[in-house]
């Protein structure tokens, strides 16, 4: 893993250690991982989220969606419990349970409520990731949702993503006056605005915190998995973030190392992949990690 002070030039993320699960843990010593899910229908990126978070080893995942979808998650899911939430007062109240120790916010929650569940959700200082509805329900006013990321959350927007929440930065990555401009600059001044970690997704993804320490996983190296580049892909890695910061990770190291593992298994898997063999791949790499 990327080591600490990195001011000025990007590390390059390496294979990821101590995997190794303690011999004396439980499942809920590996943490416990919410994700929140939308109406029926919409479903399918909360799944691979929470697919994703049991591959990678968090103990316990619930998948907390409306009552109307609970049935068809039910039909799609087994070992991921299932939960109705309403509303943010009731996500409230599932929040005194001090044993949910990580959020997986927006892949399939919806815009609408998302508006409503990532203020409650961070309400709870969990330490969480935010992708997808979650960042989009807030393109009209980025501000307000940055006063509420803490220094527990990472988002992980793709370039769309990133031009909602910080126009001005997207905009100056393709400025023809600022040529030096890069991706990674970007990157360090967006999580020094948000006041979290930042993964800039793409081809290149590029993890920077508040601090200025950041890393790269480059499209173009050894370890390039252009496999990624279909539907669905970008929630696996929301689900992977979220299980490794329920199984105690640092918002950085579980950037870090969700994004060469989600590649890891998109380069074992090879052509062919979708969204779904991501999470079954993970195994493989995993035992290889041992
Ligand atoms: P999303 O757009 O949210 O589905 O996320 C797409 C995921 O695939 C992100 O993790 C991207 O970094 C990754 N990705 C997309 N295109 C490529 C590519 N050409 N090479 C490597 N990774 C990619
Ligand atoms: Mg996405």
């Amino acid at each position: 893993l990327p080591q600490t002070g990195v001011k000025d030039a990007a590390q390059l993320i390496e294979r990821p250690s101590n995997f190794l699960m303690k011999r004396t843990g439980h499942k809920y010593s590996h943490g416990h991982a919410l994700v929140l899910a939308g109406g029926t229908g919409k479903g399918g990126a909360a799944r691979l989220a929470a697919r994703a978070a049991l591959r990678i080893g968090a103990g316990l995942v619930t998948l907390a969606c409306p009552q109307s979808a609970l049935a068809e998650n039910a039909a799609q899911l087994t070992a991921v419990m299932l939960t109705p939430l309403p509303d943010g007062y009731s996500l409230r109240g599932m929040l005194a349970d001090a044993r949910l120790n990580a959020l997986c916010l927006g892949p399939g929650l919806g815009q609408a409520r998302a508006q409503e569940m990532v203020p409650a959700a961070l309400w709870g200082k969990r330490a969480t990731v935010l992708d997808a509805d979650a960042l989009t329900a807030f393109r009209d006013d980025p501000e307000t949702l940055f006063a509420q990321l803490h220094e527990g959350c990472v988002i992980t927007p793709h370039p769309g993503e990133f031009r909602a929440l910080f126009p001005n930065l997207a905009d100056a990555l393709v400025d023809p006056a600022r040529p030096a401009y890069s991706k990674l600059d970007a990157t360090r001044e967006a999580a020094a605005r948000a006041g979290c970690t930042v993964l800039l997704k793409g081809p290149d993804t590029v993890i920077a915190t508040p601090e200025g320490r950041a890393a790269l996983h480059s499209a173009t190296g050894a370890h390039a998995a252009p496999w990624l580049a279909t539907a669905g892909a970008g929630d696996v890695l929301a689900g992977l973030i979220a299980g490794l910061l329920a199984r105690g990770f640092s918002p950085f190291d579980a950037a870090c190392s969700a994004a060469w593992l989600h590649a890891a298994a998109a380069r074992s898997f090879g052509p062919g992949l979708i969204a779904e063999d991501l999470p079954e791949e993970l195994p493989k790499i995993l035992r290889a990690l041992d």
